[in-house]
């Protein structure tokens, strides 16, 4: 089902203080296990269930809007640099469901395509 169209800055205007420092450790996590844990990087991909929703969010992440995001007039994100060039961060994104609870910090309302069977069992468990 397609998102409606958010603002372009809407998904992080209201973040706190904190919650931007805590994007901001995100990226720097997602970096470090790009280039250095490759590994953990492929192994957790390969158990993550789903397919991107294209809702845009995960390209709000460095507090602030990637200026590649577009969006079409039924809310679906895209990627001018998807053809071209895109760094391992964007690529690999959620690696873990602890980027995923990044991810909701900015946008709980609108989930995340992706998802991992063990976060997927604490939900319907409602914990
Ligand atoms: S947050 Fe998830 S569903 Fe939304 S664009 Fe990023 S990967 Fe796709
Ligand atoms: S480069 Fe593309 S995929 Fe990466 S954050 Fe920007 S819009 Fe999103």
């Amino acid at each position: 089902m397609a998102n409606p169209a958010p603002a372009i800055d809407s998904y992080y205007r209201h973040a706190t203080l904190r919650i931007r420092l805590i994007l901001l450790r995100g990226v720097a996590r997602r970096f470090f296990l790009n280039v250095f844990n490759k590994r953990y990087v492929r192994e957790s991909l390969a158990h993550r269930h789903g397919e991107c929703r294209r809702c845009g969010v995960c390209c709000h992440l460095v507090a602030n809007t990637c200026g590649a995001l577009r969006f079409d007039k039924d809310g679906q994100s895209s990627c001018r640099l998807y053809t071209l060039y895109r760094l391992p961060n964007c690529c690999s994104f959620p690696i873990d469901a602890r980027d995923l609870a990044d991810r909701d910090l900015v946008a709980p309302d609108i989930p995340c395509g992706y998802s991992w069977p063990e976060r997927v069992t604490r939900s319907a468990r409602g914990s």
